[in-house]
């Protein structure tokens, strides 16, 4: 498939998963979620649309963020503060799923294209706006520092969301559940062909809401006052692979990997750790909903 510029909407669709797993494992019930697939493929959004790596709704007399964070390495020969670059923005018309604090109805994601503490991880931050308060709008945004790091330069890309019904991440679950379904598996006709891991779990890819696709151990993240925060959204390296692309590439967009095109399976171009992502979490106790953010790779 070619890279179609300029289309909005392509309506992806996620097949249905392989097998009932918590028909088999009655305690995975009430573990179901939803969670919504962006489907971030490349494009031209403008600044009112849902977005990775699109232009941001951004107030003329608002400054541009730089990042106050020190680096991973150190910059001995001196360091200016970079301008932070557009990751992400989302409408509350395309995901209402996202617990905007009152007044607000868009979030942007911003990062500085760095290796930060603790993780390796671009520094990220957000910003919770209401369309109608920002007024004139910024013309464009500061072009991204030379020293930017390359894998944390978005290549735009339009969005359509798709909400899908998830499991959580194998790493995710007590050891002991994991045990009893790969003890389970091993009595498919075909093992091969379908895993809890791959399948009917946590969707790969960006996404909001849902689970937690973890690559490594879970972690739990709080917020300055100590409350448990929940999953914000995913920002994937990679939509899907080999595994996890039988049932997570969307039908419309079929062969499967390795056949389909790096556009498909790497669309914003992003190298976050060895195709990891970062997950970004918000306190939902807190009214102004602070967000923090980890990265894991493979
Ligand atoms: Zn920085
Ligand atoms: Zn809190």
């Amino acid at each position: 498939m070619s890279v179609v510029i300029g289309v909005v909407s392509m309506g992806l669709t996620t097949p249905s998963t392989p097998f009932d797993v918590a028909a088999v494992f009655p305690e995975l019930a009430s573990q179901r979620k939803t969670t919504v697939r962006l489907h971030p493929r490349r494009g031209r959004p403008a600044t009112t649309d849902s977005s990775i790596g699109g232009p941001l709704l951004w107030p003329a007399d608002e400054p541009w963020p730089v990042c106050p964070e020190p680096l991973t390495h150190d910059p001995s020969e001196g360091w200016d503060p970079l301008p932070l670059v557009p990751v992400m923005q989302l409408f509350a018309g395309d995901v209402p799923e996202l617990p905007f604090p009152d007044d607000t109805d868009t979030l942007q994601v911003l990062w500085c294209p760095l290796d930060h503490e603790p993780y390796f991880q671009p520094h990220t931050i957000v910003r919770w706006r209401k369309t109608e308060a920002v007024g004139s709008l910024l013309i464009e945004a500061p072009v991204p520092d030379p020293d930017s790091d390359d894998s944390y330069l978005p290549t735009a890309c339009v969005l359509s969301p798709e909400r899908v019904e998830e499991y959580p991440a194998g790493w995710g679950l007590p050891a002991e559940l994991r045990e009893r379904i790969w003890a389970w598996e091993e009595d498919f006709p075909n093992p091969d062909d379908w895993s809890y891991f791959d399948h009917p779990s946590s969707a790969p890819g960006s996404k909001v809401s849902g689970w937690v696709r973890w690559i490594q151990d879970p972690v739990q993240v709080e917020c300055g006052k100590g409350h448990e925060m929940a999953h914000l959204l995913t920002i994937a390296s990679r939509e899907f692979d080999i595994e996890t692309g039988k049932r997570w590439a969307p039908i419309e967009e079929r062969p499967l990997p390795p056949h389909a095109p790096s556009e498909i399976l790497y669309p914003a171009d992003l190298v976050i750790q060895d195709a990891g992502s970062l997950y970004l979490f918000v306190c939902l106790e807190c009214p102004e909903r602070p967000v923090d953010s980890l990265s894991q790779g493979s």
